[in-house]
């Protein structure tokens, strides 16, 4: 039987831990093994931190060339201690494993697999030890796929491989109800939808990469978040099923690292926001909530918009281009924003879950500074300084506690 699957930064955070891995793969001779990993340890953050001490915007395509170089070291670590205890193996880079992805760097996208060298290795009873994170552009360039990526690239390798459940080894032994490092109460889940599991990895659920999960969703694949260390079972992202709807909440995300910035004194007149927004997405800034708001008395209008902290500045240049056409008009910027949101299939056939967020954050004294919602989740911006009393009070309310 052939196995995908992916281990962490912290899972393979030292020598003696890839070589525990080692052993485990050893010590299922019967199976083929595909094994993702990531960098070692915070190796990658380190990468970030050298660039940035050459420049603060570094050429993306040298970025690139620079922070996929730690999953190229664990990858060889692990495929080297494989061979010394005896079996064969061989590490893959993205490009070596035909991983090819869309020309843009940091956040290219997985546009097709060709697993042909990966079938031809594992044909001769290798094990196959492939980086997480990157993958090569149709320039023939060393492009990264977003932080937390090797999630995306283990996925799309089993759908490449047509393996219908994949296992993300990690440093918690599931899904909780919240990060369990800033909730203690938080549980353990069973199982979450892929809808459940797509909001919380994009509202900031760190567990999980969004993508891997929209690409399971995509194939079909089960995806089995579990613990590096102990033997238990973990959490199953699969289709949702009727338990879900039982609770009108599965899990709470937080997001810390947002920004908010107001276009403010704006005329009341048609097209500013299609604009500022057009400008902001051809910069490749996303956006995520949005309100606009009138002021009655001088008929000026205020958009106030959030965008995750890294693109703050350019952001808000953009948006200051914008302003100084209208006279008057100002910019207003902030960047101790977190957002927090309530996830759940089940708050479809349950009303009351916008209700009883609001009332919950009124009663902390947590004032709601903007609204999103989708059907299956309700986000709001607060300050960074509310968030973890906020989501202690949230998880509590919505008896996450009990779940
Ligand atoms: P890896 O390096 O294995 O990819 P990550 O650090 O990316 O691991 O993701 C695992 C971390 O995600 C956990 O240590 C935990 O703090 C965090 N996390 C955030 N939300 C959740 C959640 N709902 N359930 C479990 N872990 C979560
Ligand atoms: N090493 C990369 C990161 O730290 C990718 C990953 O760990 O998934 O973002
Ligand atoms: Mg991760």
């Amino acid at each position: 039987m052939l196995k995908v699957y992916k281990f962490g930064g912290t899972s393979v955070g030292t020598v003696e831990k890839i070589q525990a891995i080692a052993d485990r793969i050893l010590s299922e001779p019967s199976h083929q093994h595909v094994v993702v990993v990531s960098a070692m340890g915070h190796t990658t953050d380190q990468l970030v931190e050298l660039s940035g001490s050459i420049s603060a915007s570094p050429d993306p395509r040298e970025y690139d060339a620079l922070i996929s170089t730690g999953e190229n070291v664990s990858a060889a670590l692990l495929s080297m201690s494989i061979i010394a205890k005896g079996k064969s193996a061989i590490s893959l880079n993205g490009s070596q494993a035909g991983i090819y992805t869309s020309n843009g760097h940091k956040r290219a996208k997985i546009m097709h697999v060709n697993p042909s060298r990966i079938q031809d290795e594992l044909n001769q009873n290798k094990v196959v030890v492939v980086t997480g994170f990157q993958g090569i552009s149709e320039t023939n360039d060393v492009t990264t796929i977003g932080r937390g990526g090797s999630d995306t690239s283990a996925v799309v390798l089993a759908a490449a491989l047509g393996i219908k459940e994949c296992d993300i080894y990690t440093d918690v032994d599931g899904v909780y109800t919240t990060d369990p490092r800033a909730v203690s109460s938080a549980k353990k889940l069973t199982e979450v939808s892929y809808d459940e599991m797509l909001e919380l990895a994009s509202m900031g659920a760190q567990v999980l990469h969004p993508r891997a999960v929209e690409c399971a969703k995509e194939n079909g694949i089960i995806l089995h978040v579990r613990s590096s260390f102990l033997p238990d079972e973990g959490t199953r992202i699969k289709e949702s099923s009727t338990m879900e709807l039982n609770r009108s909440v599965t899990g709470i995300a937080l997001k810390k690292d947002e920004s908010k910035i107001s276009l403010v004194g704006i005329p009341n007149s048609p097209g500013i926001a299609g604009q500022l927004f057009s400008t902001l997405g051809e910069q490749g800034v996303n956006i995520d909530m949005i309100i606009q708001s009138n002021e009655q008395i001088n008929e000026t209008n205020t958009i106030t918009f959030t965008v995750s902290e890294d693109d703050f500045s350019s952001a808000k240049t953009i948006t200051e281009s914008v302003a100084s056409q209208f006279p008057g008009a100002t910019v207003v910027g902030d960047t101790d924003i977190a957002k927090i949101s309530v996830v759940g299939v089940g708050m479809i056939s349950k009303p009351g879950v916008a209700a009883k967020m609001f009332q919950t954050l009124g009663n902390s004294n947590v004032n709601i500074q903007l609204i999103t919602t989708s059907e299956i989740k309700i986000s709001c911006a607060i300050a960074s300084s509310d968030a973890q009393h906020a989501l202690q009070a949230l998880h509590q309310a919505f008896d996450l506690h009990l779940a």
